[in-house]
């Protein structure tokens, strides 16, 4: 039999996440990485976004515990804390502080740099996979006698070899994926590309935890009122007795990244609490920056003659606004999509195309959130049917409502950690509530 290969294009999470799943389908699967695989240490440039707050999901950290079993312990070891979305976390949201109670759905808190430390030592340490580090990949190459169909990648002169051939290629190398433009180069087809222009920017600092608030909470985060705020700040808790604070927000409502700034932009959210804090810690880290234009995806599930053996997935499909939080859920519910597919796909059952159609249903129900979320802003560019309006209307709603009422606020965290169905928001118990809130003022 002859030996399969598989290459994963990307070494992050979502590299990291598909290299281990197509371990147990192919014989050997190679992942290549432009920056050092194997540095732990250090700042990892081709991820910049690890400086900021990274809150994995529900529904994404139960799939990564399937992918990788023990990894959650391993957080705990290393010092993630586990907080509960509703009881642990002090929120400010919607004009009002939320009351805390139990919602059962808690968040492993750490820097995402721990997370991917320690899932980059799985894939070490998996005898499948081969890493060549600091190798960037130049290009694809396809077989072009008859369909379509991927031949291998092309290395950089880092590498041992400047071609290496593989049965199948995913692309996971983030936001700035090269592989539409490498499609259109070979006369494979223009891939449409949706921007959603929110122009939001980030500003995190380090400090040490100030102890004295150990008891209160373990997250303070501060959310904007849209379209009325348009920046949320939190303080979250990392690895080594540490706060991440990180501030940001839509439409250019972020500090620059220096120090005094980042203070005084703090004091500008609904409320002053995150400011009054951080005012009297200890910084362990510059104020880092970030800003990106916007959600933005590439559909390549419109291409209408695919490449055999590509599939492109993580933020180089679909990368989404930060600011809720999916990103990583994504490439770990994707990840389970080729967990579930490969199978079928090495028997000739079905074809990549069918794949990466699939990975579009699992992103689909978070683009719109995200968008129909990012049009409360005026500015936003986009139709706003009377569906959406409507949405805005309840969606507002359920957040005034959850700030007091047990169920809404318990549904409301299952649906965002993706853990519940959103159609629970609108049941008979939450959907009377929130109409009657509502109309109150109308009506007195
Ligand atoms: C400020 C900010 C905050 C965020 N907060 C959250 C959050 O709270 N929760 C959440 O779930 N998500 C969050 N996200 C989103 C999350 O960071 C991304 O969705 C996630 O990192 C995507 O993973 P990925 O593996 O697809 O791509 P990336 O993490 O972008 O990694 C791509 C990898 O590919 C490598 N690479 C690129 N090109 C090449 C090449 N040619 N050859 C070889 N290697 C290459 C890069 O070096 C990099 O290692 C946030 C994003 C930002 C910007």
């Amino acid at each position: 039999m002859r030996e399969r290969h598989a290459i994963v294009l990307g070494g992050s999470i979502g590299g990291c996440l598909a290299a281990e799943v197509l371990s147990s389908v192919f014989d050997r699967v190679t992942l290549i990485e432009k920056g050092d695989f194997d540095d732990n240490l250090n700042e990892r440039r081709g991820v910049p976004q690890e400086k900021h707050v990274h809150l994995l999901l529900l529904r994404g950290k139960q799939v990564m515990e399937e992918i990788f079993p023990g990894l959650l312990s391993e957080m705990e070891r290393a010092g993630a804390e586990i907080a509960d979305q509703g009881y642990d976390v002090k929120c400010f949201h919607y004009g009002q502080w939320k009351n805390r109670f139990h919602t059962g759905v808690s968040a492993h808190y750490c820097s995402r740099s721990l997370l991917d430390n320690l899932v980059r030592r799985r894939i070490q340490a998996n005898p499948r996979i081969t890493v060549l580090s600091k190798t960037r990949v130049l290009g694809l190459k396809f077989h072009r006698e008859g369909a379509p169909c991927i031949q291998g990648v092309l290395l950089d002169e880092s590498a041992p070899v400047r071609e290496l051939a593989a049965d199948l290629v995913v692309d996971v190398s983030g936001r700035g994926s090269r592989t539409a433009e490498w499609l259109a180069k070979e006369g494979l087809g223009e891939v449409k590309k949706t921007l959603v222009e929110t122009r939001l920017g980030y500003a995190s600092r380090v400090y040490r935890r100030r102890p004295e608030f150990a008891d209160r909470w373990k997250v303070l985060l501060v959310l904007p009122k849209p379209p009325l705020n348009r920046a949320m700040g939190v303080i979250s808790p990392i690895e080594g007795d540490r706060w991440l604070v990180t501030t940001g927000g839509w439409f250019g409502e972020f500090p620059k990244p220096d120090p005094e700034e980042f203070v005084r932009f703090l004091g500008t959210l609904p409320v002053p609490d995150i400011q009054e804090i951080i005012r009297d810690a200890e910084p362990l880290s510059d104020v880092m920056g970030f800003g990106i234009p916007g959600s933005q995806r590439r559909h390549y599930e419109d291409v209408p003659v695919w490449p055999q053996g590509l599939v492109v997935m993580g933020d180089a499909l679909c990368s989404m606004n930060p600011l809720y939080s999916q990103g990583m859920t994504l490439c770990a519910l994707e990840a389970d999509v080729l967990r579930q597919q490969l199978p079928l796909w090495k028997q000739g059952r079905i074809g990549t195309q069918t794949i990466q159609q699939l990975l579009v249903q699992v992103i689909e129900p978070a683009w719109n959130m995200a968008v129909s979320e990012d049009m409360r802003f005026p500015e936003t560019q986009g139709r706003r049917s009377l569906g959406l309006k409507f949405n805005h209307w309840y969606g507002s709603g359920l957040c005034e409502l959850a700030a007091s009422h047990r169920l809404t606020l318990q549904t409301q965290v299952g649906v965002t950690n993706l853990v519940v169905p959103p159609s629970q928001l609108f049941r008979p118990k939450i959907a009377v509530r929130v109409v009657l809130n509502k109309l109150r003022p109308r009506f007195g």
